[in-house]
C-alpha cells in the first residue's frame, strides 16, 4: 500500500451541510503539515465503492430529503460494504445526517420509517422541534478529557444501544437527544457527532485523535507529532466564550 493516506468522502455533493467538507480538508492539512501525503476521493450516487482503498471515510450532514435522495444507492450499492468496513475497523467520521445514516433506522418527524445502514446499533426519531445552536461537550483521548465546541441543527433524536459508546458528554446544548446528556457515538474506529461548523478545524485534539486512529491501523504504536495549534485554539476559545456569554443571557 502506498504511503499516501486516502480519504473517501461519501456523497459530498449531497451531504455537506454547514461546510462539513471542511473536516476532510482539516484532516488533509494536518497530515500535510506533518509531511504525510493525503488524497481525498469523492464517492457519490452510482459510484462504485472500494473500501479496501481507503484509510478513512467521511460522511457529512444533510436535510431529511437529502438523506432520502441517496437512500436507494446507499442501501442497494454501499450498505454491506460500509458495514464490513466498520467491522474491519476502518476509521469513519460521520456528522449529523451522515451519523444517523450509519444507524438502523430513522423515523422522520412526519412519520416516515427510513431503513438505514445498520452499521451501528443506534436509531433516530425525528420530531417537529429542531435542536439548533452552538453547543459544547467533553471528549477523551489518551491524554485525558478535553472540551469540544460545535454547532448543531437537527430534528432527529439519536439513541445509542449498550454496544455503542457516546463520543462525549454534553456540557451545553442538546447533543444526541437533549435527554441523556450524550453526544455522538464511538464504535470500533467510528466517530460520530452532531457537530457542524465544520467540527474539526477548531477542535484540533479531536482531529488528531481521528488521525492517530487510522495511522495506528497502518503503523502499530504510531505517535503523532504535535502541531502549533495556537490559531485553532484561539478560534475554539472565542467560541467557548461566545457560548458561555449566550448561556448567561
Ligand atoms: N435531517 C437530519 C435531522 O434533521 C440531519 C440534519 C443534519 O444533518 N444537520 O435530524
Amino acid at each position: 500500500m502506498s504511503d499516501t493516506i486516502r480519504i473517501c468522502h461519501l456523497y459530498p455533493d449531497i451531504l455537506n451541510l454547514y461546510g462539513d467538507y471542511g473536516n476532510v480538508l482539516c484532516i488533509q492539512k494536518r497530515l500535510l503539515w506533518r509531511n504525510i501525503n493525503c488524497i481525498i476521493e469523492n464517492v457519490t450516487v452510482k459510484d462504485k465503492l472500494y473500501p479496501e482503498n481507503y484509510d478513512m471515510f467521511f460522511i457529512g450532514g444533510g436535510q431529511d430529503f437529502e438523506q432520502e435522495i441517496l437512500l436507494e444507492d446507499l442501501l442497494v450499492n454501499k450498505k454491506e460494504l460500509i458495514k464490513k468496513a466498520v467491522d474491519d475497523n476502518k476509521t469513519f467520521l460521520a456528522i449529523c445526517g451522515g451519523y444517523q445514516l450509519l444507524g438502523k433506522y430513522y423515523k422522520t418527524w412526519d412519520g416516515q420509517n427510513l431503513e438505514f445502514v445498520g452499521a451501528l446499533d443506534i436509531h433516530t426519531i425525528g420530531q417537529k422541534k429542531r435542536m439548533i445552536g452552538d453547543y459544547k461537550f467533553t471528549c477523551q483521548d489518551d491524554d485525558g478529557y478535553f472540551e469540544v465546541i460545535a454547532f448543531e441543527n437537527h430534528s432527529g433524536k439519536t439513541y445509542l444501544s449498550k454496544s455503542v459508546n457516546s463520543l462525549g458528554q454534553i456540557t451545553k446544548g442538546n447533543g444526541n437527544n437533549g435527554e441523556d446528556n450524550t453526544e455522538g457515538a464511538r464504535y470500533k474506529n467510528v466517530f460520530c457527532s452532531y457537530g457542524h461548523g465544520p467540527l474539526l478545524p477548531k477542535n484540533p485534539r479531536l482531529a488528531d485523535l481521528i488521525i492517530s486512529t487510522f495511522m495506528k491501523q497502518r503503523i502499530k504504536d504510531f505517535k503523532l507529532s504535535k502541531l502549533d495549534d495556537s490559531i485553532e485554539n484561539l478560534a475554539r476559545n472565542n467560541m467557548i466564550e461566545r457560548v458561555r456569554f449566550h448561556s448567561q443571557r
